[in-house]
């Protein structure tokens, strides 16, 4: 009978920090907020968490959506140097538009995100500040994910399809809720927000080879025995990476998930507050506080 059911295993194929990871990264940003905007942001902690993976549902009725959660910042590198400017203009007189969507566009549309929100602010425009703070937590949480820098984006170069999911949706379900401290300092002004989210793209890209490269090693060693198990989840069984896999993974990635989930965190708080300074600091307790 277990054979059977084994039969119909679902492929985990999920996109970025998965559910769980977008809703406890903007989930844990509200509390980094300052006091002129947390209660309005807590009072709607709910909608923001909810709504962080709405980026991702419209990539299966969007065409253009795709490209805004990652960028394969290795189809720039040419001698060992990057070859692709940071800002778009400049980028778009190096290579075609469609060459730049092709290979992911997130940098620069969460500067656009943040434009919008900005201008949400500034027209004291509740719904619109909600949805795009959620939408832009979600794109600001990709930016941090290594394998969203990378081409190999699901190890489908390397033999590793599945990586993707395991780095960002497996990892975190185990092991966010009891072992990551999300306790950090409050939001920054970034007085430039497009060089800021480069900065993390870049340490994304960098640790790309290691989330790879230290996976494979596991596979491969004597420690690379029951990889995979199947749990039940509604009502089916799926093949995952088993917590014991998944905790020897962890590890030796030393901390690594749990530096870019704070990371992420931080930047999103960072990016409402930056949008609600530049809108001229609006009193949002105008708003009453739930959705
Ligand atoms: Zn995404």
């Amino acid at each position: 009978m277990v054979f059977v059911l084994l039969l119909v295993v679902v492929p985990t194929g999920s996109y970025s920090w998965g559910f769980f990871g977008h809703r406890f990264i903007n989930f844990h940003a509200v509390f980094l907020l300052p006091q002129e905007m947390i209660a309005f942001y807590k009072g709607n902690i709910n909608y923001l968490s909810e709504h962080a993976v709405d980026a991702d549902k419209r990539r299966y009725i969007l065409p253009q959506e795709a490209p805004r959660h990652y960028i394969d910042l290795d189809h720039y590198i040419e001698d060992g140097q990057l070859r692709l400017p940071k800002n778009w203009n400049q980028a778009i007189e190096f290579f075609s538009e469609d060459s730049l969507q092709a290979h992911g566009i997130v940098p620069w549309w969460i500067q656009i995100m943040k434009f919008k929100l900005t201008k949400a602010f500034a027209e004291k425009d509740k719904d619109e500040i909600l949805k795009i703070s959620a939408d832009i937590g979600h794109y600001i949480g990709d930016a941090h994910v290594p394998l969203h820098a990378s081409s190999n984006h699901n190890g489908q170069l390397t033999n590793q399809l599945g990586i993707h999911g395991f780095w960002e949706s497996r990892l975190p379900e185990l092991f966010a809720p009891t072992q990551y401290d999300m306790l950090m300092d409050k939001a920054s002004y970034l007085t430039d927000p497009l060089e800021f989210i480069w900065g993390r793209i870049y340490q994304s890209a960098s640790a790309a080879d290691s989330v790879l490269v230290i996976e494979k090693k596991l596979s491969t060693s004597m420690e690379g025995k029951n990889i995979f198990s199947y749990e039940k989840r509604n009502g089916k069984y799926e093949r995952v990476y088993s917590t014991i896999y998944s905790t020897k993974y962890h590890q030796a990635l030393r901390g690594m998930v749990e530096r870019r989930m704070r990371n992420a965190t931080f930047a999103v708080a960072s990016f409402w507050y930056t949008a609600w300074v530049d809108a001229g600091q609006p009193n949002l307790s105008e708003f009453s506080h739930s959705k």
